[in-house]
């Protein structure tokens, strides 16, 4: 795959796909803007180079057409704070404003296109769409690896048009990097971190990992499918009664594969999904009926810990338990604050995007790990072993 450093901007209109799904409140200001400074070092390196930048995105999952509330014209002003430069901007992303003020864009200077999503098409991996997107300009650059495992006409399609000038971005290239140093190259032990609500969300990943790992943590809503296909009571935990067989054939597998899995132990119950129920900690395979496992529990953080402090290369995805309640927060906080501890002791440690870069955002973690990936879906399905198709677009 080329990187834009494989090519001088100088005199081009880049043409590039960001992931600028951002957070909004309800006054369309930005209250989480790393997915728009994450694309900054790509953007400054074209505009650096005498480049001119035309940046095109999606915002939210507009249904019905043009809606000022998924409009991208709500960071403009922050986008400009950032760059240093006003940033210009399209409502529509195809026609003839978009042409006009993409045609009269000069080097150095940015325009943003209106929302993606505006059209079906994008999500329709639309060629004739695509191809008017293309029309913009003369070198495609993918910098959105969020969005990298969708066929959508913006972050696959739209490659066709570009033989022998599409680059990915700095974001793209380090997020493919890092997946890469984990799954390929790690420094061992590798301990993988799985938690999250439901191992049916997870299971060709995990599967994947015993062929990789030394160390399998399993935690969060997940780990109570394995306590009851052990034979413990859970109680009202979360279960996913079909997949109990597939949790004792991974238990089966990670032993035939000499991988040490974890498994908690002890579990701080509640008898609500409710931040103000009563709580108790108990043995996990002993969780009485009427209440639920919400997080792990104190044996349990210290045997996880245990084998973090030995790790040296660690992959986390998924909360411990309900990190978004602060009565359970308890164990995901703890078991970040290992990764963290380990991170300073040299291990490399990757986060997997969604609620596991969600959880150490909260914690104030975010500095103290190797890597926060951007991708939620998209690292999963690359950790997954399968060809992106905004990746794959690239490099066809
Ligand atoms: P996932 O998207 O599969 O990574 O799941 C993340 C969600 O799992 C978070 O919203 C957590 O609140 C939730 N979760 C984690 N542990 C538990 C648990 N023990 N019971 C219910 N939900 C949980």
């Amino acid at each position: 795959m080329k990187t834009i450093n494989d090519i001088n901007f100088a005199g081009k209109k880049a043409l590039i796909r960001v992931d600028f799904n951002v957070p909004l409140d309800k006054d369309f200001n930005i209250t989480d803007d790393k997915r728009i400074t994450a694309a900054l070092p790509t953007l400054k390196k074209i505009l650096n180079d005498g480049g001119a930048v035309i940046l095109m995105s999606h915002l939210g999952r507009p249904k019905a057409g043009p809606t000022n509330a998924f409009s991208l014209s709500h960071i403009v002003a922050h986008l400009s704070d950032l760059l240093g430069i006003t940033v210009q901007f399209a409502d529509d992303c195809i026609g003839q404003q978009a042409i006009q003020k993409a045609a009269t864009l000069k080097a150095g200077e940015v325009l943003l296109l209106e929302n993606l999503r505006f059209y079906p098409e994008e999500e329709k991996g639309d060629v004739a769409f695509a191809e008017k997107l293309a029309q913009l300009g003369n070198v495609y650059v993918n910098d959105a690896f969020g969005t990298a495992h969708r066929a959508h006409a913006s972050t696959a399609i739209i490659a066709q048009f570009f033989a022998g000038a599409k680059f990915s971005g700095y974001l793209m290239a380090s997020e493919i990097n890092n997946a890469e140093k984990v799954l390929n190259h790690p420094e061992r032990p590798f301990t993988a971190i799985m938690g999250g609500a439901k191992v049916s969300d997870k299971i060709l990943l995990i599967e994947k990992l015993l062929e990789k790992v030394d160390n399998l943590i399993i935690g969060g809503g997940m780990a109570y499918t394995f306590a009851k296909a052990q034979g413990g009571n859970i109680g009202n935990s979360l279960l996913e009664t079909d997949k109990q067989a597939l949790a004792l054939q991974l238990v089966e597998k990670a032993k035939a594969k000499g991988v040490n899995l974890i498994l908690p132990t002890d579990t701080v119950i509640a008898d609500d999904f409710n931040n103000n129920a009563n709580t108790n900690t108990v043995l996990t395979k002993n969780i009485p009926d009427g209440w639920m496992g919400l997080d792990i529990g104190a044996q349990t953080i210290a045997n996880f810990n245990a084998v973090l402090a030995n790790s040296k290369t660690i992959l986390w995805n998924g909360p411990m338990g309900v990190f978004e309640m602060a009565n359970f927060e308890h164990g995901t906080k703890a078991v970040a604050q290992a990764v963290v501890d380990a991170t300073k002791t040299g291990a490399f440690s990757l986060i997997g995007g969604g609620d596991s870069a969600a959880a150490v955002a909260k914690f104030g973690m975010e500095n103290e790990v190797s890597y926060v990936s951007t991708g939620g879906g998209a690292l999963l399905e690359y950790m997954e072993g399968k060809e992106l198709p905004g990746v794959k677009a690239l490099n066809d």
